[in-house]
């Protein structure tokens, strides 16, 4: 009867509590189990009795320790199973380390650029994407009649801005805030509505610069430039200065190094050796006029980086649209070693 009603209570305990409270009801000094003994009245049990009275109450209590007991173990491994998981944590691995972001290619090259056009004494000027039309296209002698602008297919918006088609809209800017001399460039994006293939992109980078001093000759051009690509590609390169039509410049060269693919001797990328790289030449007089610089008095360059055009070079990346692609795999091989 105790046996039963004891494996009852036990059977429906939850809690280490509850446990020891069914331990104190049965076997505390004032339990079920310890009063048998104290409510007998040994003096009228014979000793055989007595004798088998002992027996059967040490059974009893053998009896609800035992059960007691089991019932506890039986809880305290449940309890421990989920702390168990944590015994399999082994504090001796090494841990696996954690990725780092990686920087787009064409802020890397942005970032080298302006570093050694600051050590040559440019200053490195931020602009806005969405221009004015006379910024953009009047300011830098292209007027609204001109062909040039049909070379330039352009996003307008719908407040007769532009999205700027080149950083070269910064120069008037540049000469009216700042005056002369002056030394400059104008990193940014730019846009042209174009269709997009292997060496196209409606969205790439420039790095516009303009040098405005007296007695600036082609001779200054040429030096700084190869300055600049001998630093950017870590070694002596080859140019080479090939007449060319821009209508802020006069005269206007294109600006071709030695393709560093095929070292010169043709090959895909290039075709016949030379590479395209920076359109450039003498500031035009009217640009110096529209920034309010007497061009009897000053001269001056100005060239077109392209930024995507010179991290193609030099990280050696044959298609122009990987660098929109948003492909985190492309990104994750300029990631810093460590
Ligand atoms: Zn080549």
């Amino acid at each position: 009867m105790i046996q039963d009603e004891l494996l009852k209570a036990l059977a429906n305990v939850k809690t280490l509590n509850e446990i020891e409270q069914i331990r104190i009801q049965y076997l505390g000094r004032k339990g079920i189990i310890t009063n048998l003994a104290k409510e007998t009245d040994f003096s009228k049990l014979s000793p055989e009795e007595k004798k088998n009275f002992g027996q059967k109450l040490n059974q009893l209590k053998n009896f609800a320790t035992d059960q007691i007991q089991e019932t506890l173990n039986r809880l305290t491994a449940q309890n421990t199973a989920t702390p168990q998981v944590h015994r399999l944590i082994d504090l001796t691995v090494s841990g696996s380390a954690c990725s780092l972001g990686a920087l787009h290619p064409i802020s890397m090259v942005q970032m080298e650029l302006e570093e050694i056009f600051e050590g040559m004494g440019f200053t490195v000027l931020d602009s806005p994407e969405a221009e004015t039309e006379f910024n953009n296209f009047e300011s830098i002698n292209i007027p609204s009649d001109h062909p040039a602008r049909d070379m330039q297919d352009t996003f307008w918006l719908k407040n007769d801005m532009v999205l700027r088609t080149h950083t070269s809209s910064n120069q008037v800017r540049a000469l009216k805030r700042f005056g002369a001399p002056f030394r400059g460039i104008f990193p940014g994006r730019c846009f042209r509505y174009e269709s997009i293939d292997p060496s196209h992109e409606n969205t790439f980078y420039q790095c516009e610069g303009l040098m405005v001093d007296r007695d600036i000759s082609v001779a200054n051009l040429i030096g700084v430039m190869k300055t600049l690509l001998s630093e950017v590609f870590k070694r002596d390169v080859k140019v080479r200065l090939r007449p060319g039509f821009f209508p802020f410049v006069e005269p206007g060269f294109e600006l071709d190094l030695n393709c560093l693919f095929c070292g010169g001797s043709g090959c895909p990328t290039c075709g016949d050796g030379w590479i395209e790289l920076i359109p450039c030449g003498l500031t035009h007089p009217k640009v110096l006029e529209f920034g309010g610089i007497n061009p009897n008095e000053f001269s001056g360059f100005a060239f077109g980086l392209g930024l995507t055009r010179l991290a193609m070079m030099k990280y050696g990346i044959r298609d122009i649209r990987y660098f929109n692609s948003g492909d985190v795999r492309f990104y994750e091989q300029f990631a810093p070693i460590i």
